[in-house]
């Protein structure tokens, strides 16, 4: 049984839908043969709101993002105030305290070596500053370094930098000429650790300028975990040749990996961060990178060429980090806290049922993140293969929204999910696998 989305358009929804397809480009869409978008008119907490009155809960927290849920009172409050007071100011030659508050309790909450905070606008461009600060800081100091090293499958965003340093995929074959060269160490997953070790001691030299890893839990290259104690091995054997540690926690940031930070797990500290997605709550689009004293010293100079020649029209936008500080307080506050112990607790009891389950392998889990692969033949090419679409359009007929990454399936969902809503989302999980076992 294959769920067509689209026959059940009617009315306004359809209406929409046919005005979007006449017009928008979707990200990732092959627009062709998309089914039409869903239109939502509003977001409650975990759920989306469909013109046609259907509700979705929102397990992915629409891409990673939302991390209070939809719509948050509190978050619009604080924006709405920033609003009528200073809605936006070039942040070259003049600054304001949202930017100044953000930027210090980030440093508060960050490993204590990062010190100096630059704001762009995704977590794209939050990686790309962190590799144009890494490669000008050896070209300040007078000793150029050009390599970088990545983690196979790692993804660090769409900008061409960022595409540089993620694996090379389907995604960026036709970019791969004017992708600068970067070399790849297998993720160090249970068993690859040492084959992961041996192949960075072989890479590292003094021309590699940084080693950058999305810590402890690999995303978009489809939820690829691996443990705290083999990233500090490698992060230590990467900083004995000099390079720069830059960790990539678009992702993994603001509580997702059950500590605030995935970095909080390691003994190592990381000479760069970038930061996004749940920043704001995902209320706004804001992106941080920060790093130690050490790198930003490189940049000092009476010399106007050591400059970082690098900004964009909304750095620091006023809304966007007061959103970021709100949603700061809802995630600092009691009870969000305790509600990411319970969801990693509620995960892991989900975990260990999955683990039972015929047509279910892999299963694992990173803090508030459970992850497992559907059991297909072929699982590189699954990406492409129905079993992505029929899952994603199962679960939405369920009432849940959940992005498959080809054969994985993974439930990420915003900190204020219930526990009843969990339950939801885990029956409507076991009755896809019923069917998937069945067809
Ligand atoms: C999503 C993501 C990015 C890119 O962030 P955008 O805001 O989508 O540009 C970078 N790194 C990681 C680890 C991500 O998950």
């Amino acid at each position: 049984m294959e769920i067509d989305t689209n026959e059940n358009r009617t009315g306004l929804a359809l209406e929409w839908a046919e005005r979007d397809k006449a017009v928008i480009w979707h990200p990732f869409t092959q627009m062709q043969t998309a089914p039409l978008p869903i239109p939502i008119v509003r977001g409650e907490g975990t759920l989306l709101v469909a013109e046609d009155g259907k509700t979705y809960i929102d397990a992915v927290s629409s891409w990673w993002v939302t991390i209070h849920g939809h719509s948050h009172p509190y978050i619009a409050e604080k924006v709405a105030e920033q609003l009528q007071t200073l809605e936006h100011v070039i942040f070259a030659g003049f600054t304001h305290q949202p930017a100044i508050e953000l930027a210090e309790r980030l440093i508060t909450i960050l490993p204590k070596n990062q010190a100096r905070v630059f704001y762009s606008d995704n977590g794209s461009t939050a990686v790309e500053v962190a590799l144009k600060m890494a490669f000008q800081y050896w070209h300040n100091l007078g000793k150029p370094r050009r390599k970088v090293i990545a983690l196979d499958d790692a993804y660090h965003g769409d900008t061409f930098g960022a595409m540089a340093v993620s694996g090379r995929s389907a995604f960026t074959a036709p970019f791969v000429p004017f992708l600068f060269d970067v070399e790849y160490i297998p993720a160090p997953v249970p068993g690859q650790e040492q084959v992961a070790l041996e192949r960075l001691q072989a890479l590292l030299s003094d021309e590699v300028a940084a080693f950058i890893v999305e810590p402890l839990v690999q995303g978009s290259g489809g939820m690829v975990m691996y443990a705290p104690e083999i990233l500090n091995q490698l992060m230590s054997l990467a900083r004995s040749h000099g390079a720069l540690i830059i960790t990539d926690e678009v992702m993994t940031g603001f509580g997702r990996t059950g500590k605030l930070f995935a970095s909080h797990y390691l003994s190592e500290q990381p000479d760069l961060m970038s930061l996004s997605k749940g920043l704001t709550g995902g209320t706004m689009a804001l992106g941080v990178t920060t790093c130690t004293n050490e790198i930003y010293n490189a940049f000092l100079s009476g010399d106007r060429h050591k400059t970082l020649f690098h900004g964009h029209s909304f750095t620091a936008n006023p809304l966007a980090c007061t959103a970021a500080l709100a949603s700061l307080d809802l995630l600092l506050s009691d009870e969000t806290q305790a509600a990411i112990q319970r969801i990693v607790r509620r995960q892991a009891v989900f975990a260990g049922q999955l683990k039972q389950k015929p047509g279910v392998k892999n299963v694992r889990q990173q803090g508030t993140i459970l992850a497992f692969d559907l059991d297909v033949d072929d699982s590189n090419r699954a990406y492409f293969s129905n079993i992505r679409d029929i899952a994603y359009n199962f679960l939405l007929n369920e009432g849940v929204l959940m992005r498959p990454l080809g054969n994985v399936l993974y439930i990420f969902p915003p900190y204020c999910i219930t526990d009843e809503e969990l339950n939801t989302v885990y029956a409507a999980v076991e009755k896809l696998l019923r069917h998937l076992n069945q067809s």
